[in-house]
């Protein structure tokens, strides 16, 4: 079974509509002017195909397409429909659209499922009017609490509970998402590997760990003109020290560690004084706790090496792997062998949804490439071909697991 190309690409088309940019890319903050357009316009086509549209307390968006057993729990095709400021037209809202195109194929070949199915639109996805990203589905999970979070406020101020009710957007707290028998998310890679190494599909065993330090040395602001570099405590140039040491050791880990000093702070900061006290960030991630568990001994180590200046560390927060569940890795593994196309198992090095979700529902993801692996960009693209693989991968394994969970459901 396969999706119509020239419909898939009419709805890429006229989602990206909205909040559209001169250079073709999105602007779709979450609650925005044009959010909401999108999210009305989801509804539309919702409702076109015959699907029943409900929000929760978060805005969450829920369209539910009934199947032959109501008994069953649903099927979950889930993804966002925010962009970051000046994003592209792929990351998160290909996987709404996926949901839409998934219903309509079946409709088209007059297949009904045994499993209703739900596609829901996360609200606050990325984070990037309110933070933290992803949560509403943190919320969902109870990762995050939802007082805190109804308090968070933008950069003009507005809280995003008041962006949901100035929205509309404040539905019920009953129709929340609990459960489900498999939840599905298509998404763009955001990363070079599959473009790189030219393979259609990733099969998504799951989100890396990660762990985030605060590293800071306090030298001793001074006089950049009187005094002698023998008598200095330059908090900047230890620093780079440090930081060129920690490469070099982590470096000996394994090759699929990532490592960040993403975040700095030099002061003073003016170019007549010796700096005198910088901090920084470390983040790394891997799926192996155990690397994790290395990388924190050597920036403990290292950080505690005798030095000119005053060094200290703080473990900011960390994030355990969340792994998929096996059975519908396989189911999508199976779907992308039947429709030949190539395939790569791999973990997200992202953060999605899909990572929280997984804590009420068996989950798992499917990428397709990202052309050079650039995102949250104006220059964001995956090509129709590549789309309509992702959503022929997901079509076939939502229809397969729909039959499996069936028949397991009948002889059992
Ligand atoms: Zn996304």
């Amino acid at each position: 079974m396969k999706c119509n190309s020239t419909s898939l690409e009419e709805k890429i088309t006229s989602f990206r509509q909205f909040g559209k940019t001169a250079k073709n890319g999105v602007s779709r903050l979450s609650l925005s002017e044009e959010d909401l357009q999108a999210r009305a316009y989801f509804k539309k086509r919702c409702e076109e195909l015959q699907m029943t549209v409900t929000i929760d307390d978060l805005g969450n968006m829920y369209a539910l397409k009934m199947g032959k057993n109501p008994d069953l729990q649903p099927i979950v095709i889930g993804s966002h429909l925010d962009s970051v400021l000046n994003g592209g037209a792929y990351d998160g809202v290909l996987g709404v659209i996926a949901g839409l195109q998934v219903v309509e194929t079946l409709r088209d070949e007059n297949i009904k499922l045994e499993h209703s199915l739900l596609i829901v639109n996360f609200t606050n996805e990325e984070g990037a009017r309110f933070d933290p990203a992803m949560m509403c589905s943190g919320i969902l999970a109870g990762k995050f609490s939802e007082e805190k979070m109804l308090k968070v406020r933008d950069e003009e101020g507005t809280t995003f509970e008041q962006a949901l009710n100035n929205g509309g957007m404040r539905g019920k707290k009953e129709q929340r998402l609990r459960e489900g028998a498999g939840y599905f998310e298509l998404h763009i890679e955001q990363g070079p590997v599959l473009d790189k190494e030219q393979i259609e599909i990733g099969v998504v065993e799951g989100v890396v760990g990660m762990v985030c330090y605060e590293i800071n040395i306090f030298g001793q602001a001074n006089h950049a003109g009187t005094t002698p570099m023998i008598y200095r405590q330059d908090a900047l140039l230890e620093a780079a020290r440090l930081m060129i040491d920690l490469e070099d050791q982590l470096l000996f880990l394994p090759e699929d560690l990532v490592f960040t000093f993403g975040r700095i702070y030099n002061a003073p900061n003016i170019h007549t004084v010796v700096p005198g006290h910088v901090r920084f960030t470390l983040e790394a991630r891997h799926k192996d706790e155990e690397v994790l568990q290395e990388v924190r001994k050597i920036i403990q180590q290292t950080v505690e090496k005798p030095c000119k200046c005053k060094r200290t560390y703080e473990e900011l927060w960390s994030r355990e792997t969340v792994y998929f569940n096996s059975e519908l890795i396989c189911t999508v593994e199976d779907s992308a062998k039947a429709l030949k196309k190539s395939y790569k198992k791999m973990y997200s090095g992202a953060g999605h949804d899909a990572q929280f979700i997984a804590s009420l529902i068996p989950s798992v993801m499917i990428f397709i490439p990202s052309l050079d692996g650039i995102s949250h960009n104006e220059a964001e693209y995956s090509s129709l071909q590549q789309c309509l693989d992702g959503v022929n991968v997901l079509l076939n394994a939502v229809y397969q697991f729909d039959c499996k969970k069936k028949s397991a459901k009948f002889y059992s």
